[in-house]
Order: C-alpha cells, then sequence, then structure tokens
C-alpha cells in the first residue's frame, strides 16, 4: 500500500495512487480471478469430464473382482452383523458404494457376458446358462468384443483367475477372447477343497492345461492373483478375479470355519460365512499387493456379485430386499458393487440411482482412454456421476431384464416385475423396496408406459439360442443341494 503519511508536497503521487490502486485492484481482479470464475461457469459436464471423465495420464490397472452368489445383505459395509469382511468392505469406504446397482441377470453366465461386454446378452440369444456343447457359438459371438479383448488392443496385459463360464470349447475359452493368462475353471464352480465330498468334476486349468488341485481354491486364487498384480511389466494389467464363492456346495476349511464359529451358530450359515471369509482374505491379499508394490493409486478397483443370494440352503441373505438368485426380484438382480480409484471417484460417497453390471466396459474403457464406439454398448461411462462435482443426471432411463417368461423393468422409483405365472406387477421402491405391494391398479399409466418400454426393448433381442443347461436339470440339483445340505452344516 502506498504510504499517505508523507509531506503534501508528496502526498499528489499519494492521491494518484489511491486513485490508482482501486483500478489495478480491479485489472488484477480481473487478470486473475476472471478466468477462474469464467471456467467455473463452463458447462458442467466439462466441468465434470475435467474432474472424474477424463482418463488418467498413466493408464490405469484395473482389477475387477467378482463373487459368485454372494448376498445383498452379506458384507459388513451392506449391513451385515454376522461376519467380518473388512477388506471387500474397504473397497467401499476408499471409494463409491452403489445402494441400487444391478447384474444384468439372476443367472451366472448371462450376468457375465453381459458384464464382460456392456451389452444385453439377449442381443445374441445368450439368455440362459450355456449347455456344455462342442458349438462354437455358444458362447459370445466374435464379432461383439470383452472386456479383455478391448483392454488388450490398448496394450494392457489381461488375465482371469477364477471362474469362466462363458464356453466351453477353445474358440470360446478365455484365451480366445481377450486373456493372456487363464488360471481356473471353465465351468460354473469347482470344489473348494480336495477334502469335500461333492466333486462337482470341473478341472482346474492353467492356460488350457488341466493341473491338480493344490490347496483352498479361494486361497489358491488368491495367491495367483497376488503374482498376477505382482509380475513386473511395464504394461497396465486388467486381472478379473472371479472367485466360485460363494457358489454351492460350499464347503470352508477349518481356519476359516473355526473364525465364523465366533459369530454364527452351526449350521449352512456358519459354512457360508466361512467361505465368505477366505473370500475376504484372498481380496486383502490382492489389495495389499497392490499397495507394497505402489500400485493402489493407479489401480481402478470394482467388486460386484454376479447375482443374488441363493437362498435354497438358507445361507445367504439378501435383506431387505425379495427373492433370489434365478428370479427377477431385487434380491436375484440387485448386488453389491464398489469403485475405487483414488482421486477420480468420491471416497466414501454412496451413489443410489439406478446402474448396471453393463456399466464396467464403458467405465473401464474410458479410465483406460478409449470409450466404445457410439451404439456399441448398452451400458455408460460412470466415471461423470462419481465425483464430488457430479451432475445430477441419471445414467440409465430404463433398465431390462428377460429369462424365459420372466421379464423386468426398472425406471426411476418404479420395478415391473412379470413371473413365469405371468401376471404383472408394479412396485414402488422408493416406498417398498421389499416389493411387497403390488400397486399396478393404482398406476396403470406408469404400468402402461413401463410395458410400452419393455416391449421395445425386446424388440431388439433375439429369442434364447439355448435353453436351460441340461446338464443341471431340476431334479440332480435339488438332489445335489439335498446333499450339500446334509455336509456343510457341519
Ligand atoms: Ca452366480
Amino acid at each position: 500500500m502506498p504510504n499517505c503519511d508523507l509531506p503534501r508536497t508528496r502526498r499528489w503521487g499519494c492521491r494518484k495512487l489511491t486513485v490508482r490502486w482501486p483500478l489495478a485492484s480491479i485489472a488484477l481482479v480481473w487478470i486473475f480471478v476472471a478466468p477462474i470464475h469464467a471456467q467455473s461457469r463452463r458447462a458442467p459436464s466439462a466441468r465434470r469430464a475435467a474432474a472424474a471423465g477424463a482418463p488418467a495420464a498413466t493408464p490405469p490397472n484395473v482389477l475387477l473382482i467378482v463373487a459368485d452368489d454372494l448376498g445383498y445383505a452379506d458384507l459388513g459395509v451392506q449391513g451385515a452383523t454376522d461376519v467380518r469382511t473388512p477388506n471387500i468392505d474397504a473397497v467401499a469406504r476408499q471409494g463409491v458404494r452403489f445402494s441400487d446397482a444391478y447384474m444384468v441377470s439372476s443367472l451366472c453366465a448371462p450376468s457375465r457376458a453381459g458384464m464382460l461386454t456392456g451389452r444385453y446378452p439377449q442381443r445374441w440369444g445368450h439368455e440362459f446358462n450355456p449347455p456344455r456343447s462342442d458349438d462354437s457359438t455358444f458362447g459370445i459371438p466374435r464379432d461383439v468384443p470383452t472386456l479383455a479383448e478391448r483392454l488388450k488392443s490398448l496394450g494392457y496385459r489381461t488375465g482371469l483367475v477364477g471362474k469362466w463360464h462363458l464356453g466351453f470349447v477353445s474358440q470360446q475359452a478365455p484365451n480366445a477372447r481377450g486373456f493372456d493368462e487363464f488360471f481356473g475353471f471353465m465351468g460354473p464352480s469347482h470344489r473348494y477343497d480336495r477334502n469335500q465330498l461333492l466333486d462337482v468334476g470341473e478341472k482346474l486349468m492353467r492356460n488350457g492345461t488341466v493341473i491338480p488341485d493344490s490347496g483352498y481354491l479361494t486361497d489358491v486364487l488368491g495367491i495367483e492373483a497376488e503374482r498376477f498384480v505382482r509380475a513386473k511389466d511395464r504394461r497396465p494389467f486388467f486381472l478379473y478375479l472371479a472367485f466360485s464363492a460363494m457358489h454351492g456346495p460350499l464347503y470352508a476349511d477349518p481356519p476359516h470355519l473355526a473364525r465364523a464359529e465366533k459369530s454364527v451358530p452351526e449350521g449352512v450359515r456358519r459354512t457360508y460365512v466361512g467361505v465368505l471369509a477366505a473370500m475376504d482374505d484372498a481380496v486383502g491379499r490382492v489389495l495389499d499387493a497392490l499397495d507394497e508394490t505402489g500400485q493402489a493409486a493407479n489401480t481402478l478397483v470394482l467388486f460386484v456379485s454376479d447375482n443374488g443370494g441363493d437362498l435354497d440352503l438358507k445361507a445367504a441373505s439378501n435383506a431387505p430386499l425379495r427373492g433370489r438368485k434365478g428370479q427377477l426380484y431385487e434380491g436375484g438382480i440387485r448386488v453389491p458393487f464398489f469403485v475405487r480409484w483414488p482421486g477420480h471417484v468420491t471416497a466414501g460417497a454412496t451413489y443410489t440411482k439406478p446402474i448396471s453390471a453393463l456399466d464396467i466396459v464403458p467405465t473401464v474403457t474410458a479410465a483406460a482412454g478409449r470409450e466404445p464406439e457410439p451404439g456399441s454398448v448398452d451400458g455408460v461411462n460412470l466415471l461423470p456421476y462419481l465425483s464430488a462435482t457430479a451432475g445430477r443426471g441419471e445414467p440409465h432411463a430404463s433398465l431390462f431384464w428377460r429369462i424365459g417368461s420372466a421379464s423386468a423393468a426398472r425406471m426411476g422409483q418404479w420395478k415391473l416385475v412379470v413371473t413365469e405365472k405371468g401376471s404383472p406387477a408394479l412396485f414402488d421402491l422408493a416406498a417398498d423396496i421389499g416389493e411387497r405391494r403390488d400397486v399396478s391398479s393404482a398406476n396403470g399409466r406408469v404400468l402402461a408406459g413401463m410395458q410400452r418400454a419393455y416391449a421395445a426393448w425386446v424388440k431388439e433381442q433375439q429369442p434364447p439360442r439355448w435353453g436351460h443347461d441340461p446338464t443341471e436339470p431340476t431334479l440332480r440339483m435339488r438332489i445335489r443341494r439335498f446333499i450339500a445340505k446334509l455336509f456343510s452344516g457341519k
């Protein structure tokens, strides 16, 4: 500031300065502040892109962790009180938790097909689990790229550790669909341990070669995933870690079962919690490897379940949702889903708008620097919705499901469910998350609008190319579940 405690002869300059100072201040404000203000007035989408939607300077590693048949309520961060899942919970607490995340189906294979392509699998008739067949077209069509194929074309090192279930012939094997490395099994599940009385018959493989079991499966998958993460390679990696946990038949090894004994009464639920504890340990092993190798900050971690919990054994919990795996009530398709990417998504946030596993491909590829070409996916890039400056838009105006004669749609707060018996029911999820009160008679226009939207969606889909997996007929499934119940409650 000018010094005005001076003789009058020298205060002229002072007067000039006192006049000039506000002008100078205005000029300084104009020079330095105006651009900031102008920047803040840019279109919200541009700001969001700068904050969150833009790719990282270095393409991030991608770790996609998928649980099998995990119940909506079966994690600590999802409200469970009889389980301890600190490692999986940490992904949610250090990232974004989705309250209304949907899988593409309530069956294993169609869910995974939609998740790995970003497209409704009904577009090519992938509505049921593919049967064992030497038909090389039973799987994802060659002209529909998998996430692994997309990322491989961007220079990623790619690996699958765990379950595939998207075709059984070599042309549809993981190594032929974009994965440089494959350690796991081709079908729906694999026994957890050699001591397990029930052997579902799947073989463990490394890159197509059958190998012997070498320990408790969930531990082994965690060790393999850790090895993949620690490999020294200049390329970014994409690891698809697809656990068999919590798919039946369940078997918990003694150390994890002993841990479950502290919080769960004897029974199948105790076994389930033991299996879950092993999966949480394996997730922790991989997250620790990311930390110890300095890769955590530049790794996009996603955790999701492939469908809702299977309630047949009364082991899983989808509370407060209605229904289970195989159904299109919320308990079959709404799943735990978390995304962690430091500096790019808001840590500790809960996102409540409906989103879908269809969004994984566009979200991950956007992070990697190349979004899918327009019209090639049904999902959307979620990154612009997940930062602190995100706008209020909704990623999806509508989502649809179909399994044979059963169907469902979600539009805003409304959920349309048509069961195999054929009668439509409308639920207001904002008031009735448990889908207990059919309000279709009082909301006829809403019902009609959703039915029209569903009919338009159906026109873009193909009829199922194959039916229910004939290797798992209902009677056989019932017998297996009965036997599993007998032996897994120990
Ligand atoms: Ca499943």
